[in-house]
């Protein structure tokens, strides 16, 4: 049998990874900033997270939701604690797209309705409601294609606020990225999502916060949409959850209440998952992740923005973008060629920086420095051509 050639695929080989570094099949080292696209939280392997998982395979690895799982009520406990959403309730599933999907589903049976409001750019995965409210006509197949779901411009308010007036009453939910990550490391301003918690108050919608790639401590804030200063009714949540362990979430405020059989899944919510979960929010908090995403991030912006070829560095936290000049347009590629660091990427010539929140000032000053190496090269190269 063939693989499925779904992946454009670096011609790397990873065959092993410790905190922010991983290492390929001949033994060469990398840097890792992308952080196996924001998963990476705590850093890879952390040894808490793995005596804690050892520990659980020992003991129960699964066994179904039609028993107590006091891991399950151990967990929404320290995600309560670390989050600041104490009064939250925890329904627990196994990625982010899984946690889109019930999230809007949620906020139709709540409202009864089912028109949706999405942001151009979005990304919210791949299953079907999820497709549906990603900006991105390529996923979308036939049958997900839906007339519920209106796209607005991303951080636009009068065009919120007029379809608001129009639609309002119709409207079941707001589904929104704190900051865009597949769309490019785009911040909401504060005000748009404060004039979103507005608008859903007022015409009885549900505001849900899709924080899989820009929450869990990323920003610098446990969910980035927190900068605003607003609480959402739905948080949607996978990626750092796990560090590297399949599981996702959504958190929903008191007043949502599902009723049974509306939510379910088999995996989701299993031991070995929650004694995952469990140590990554055990080490954020003993180690104090949060801030350091927050200090070490803010010295790699600032340190970017001091880069006079790179344009546009934005993001929050361990969550930063730039763009990168058509003339310098090989620059993501030669970064891991020639100096093994892994960087993300979004079209068109962005480069997205997904690094563990462990990242140390020591490793941005080595990316730093390295970029702009490769940023002299490639300018030199170019005008031997000229
Ligand atoms: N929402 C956002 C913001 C994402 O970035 C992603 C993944 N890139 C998803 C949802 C989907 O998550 P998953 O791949 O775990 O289904």
């Amino acid at each position: 049998m063939n693989l499925f050639d779904v992946y454009p695929l670096n011609n790397v080989t990873i065959v092993k990874a410790k905190d922010s570094y991983v290492w390929d099949s001949d033994g060469n080292q990398y840097l890792d900033l992308y952080g196996g696209h924001a998963v990476i939280s705590i850093g890879h392997t952390h040894p808490h997270w793995v005596r804690r998982i050892e520990d659980q395979l020992e003991k129960v690895a699964f066994y179904s939701n039609s028993v107590q799982n006091p891991l399950q009520v151990e967990l929404a406990k320290k995600l309560g604690e670390v989050s600041g959403k104490e009064d939250y309730q925890l329904f627990l599933c196994n990625s982010g797209a899984e946690a889109n999907e019930n999230a809007l589903k949620m906020a139709s049976f709540h409202t009864g309705r089912k028109k949706v409001v999405a942001f151009s750019k979005a990304f919210h995965g791949r299953t079907s409601l999820a497709v549906s409210v990603t900006d991105n006509k390529n996923y979308v197949a036939p049958v997900n294609e839906t007339d519920n779901v209106t796209f607005l411009p991303f951080n636009d308010e009068a065009a919120l606020e007029a379809h608001f007036t129009k639609h309002g009453n119709e409207i079941a939910a707001v589904i929104i990225e704190g900051i865009q990550g597949v769309g490019g490391i785009n911040v909401a301003t504060e005000s748009f999502l404060q004039l979103i918690r507005r608008l859903c108050d007022q015409y009885g919608a549900v505001f849900i916060a899709d924080a899989v790639q820009c929450g869990y401590g990323r920003s610098g804030k446990f969910f980035s949409h927190d900068y605003a200063g607003v609480n959402a009714d739905i948080y949607s949540m996978a990626k750092g959850m796990g560090n590297g362990f399949p599981i996702g979430a959504i958190i929903l405020a008191p007043h949502i209440k599902p009723k049974h059989f509306q939510l379910g899944t088999t995996f989701g919510g299993n031991h070995l998952a929650c004694a995952a979960a469990l140590a990554v929010l055990e080490v954020m908090q003993q180690e104090k992740l949060m801030e350091n995403a927050a200090e070490v991030g803010t010295y790699l912006q600032n340190e970017l923005k001091a880069i006079p070829e790179l344009k546009n560095v934005r993001g929050r936290g361990l969550m930063i973008g730039f763009d990168v000049p058509e003339e310098l347009a090989p620059l993501r590629k030669n970064l891991l060629t020639n100096q093994r660091i892994f960087t993300g990427e979004a079209k068109p010539n962005v480069i997205r920086l997904l690094p563990s929140l462990a990242l140390k000032q020591k490793d941005a000053q080595q990316f730093i420095d390295a970029l702009k190496k490769e940023i002299a090269a490639l300018k030199e190269a170019a005008t031997a051509q000229a």
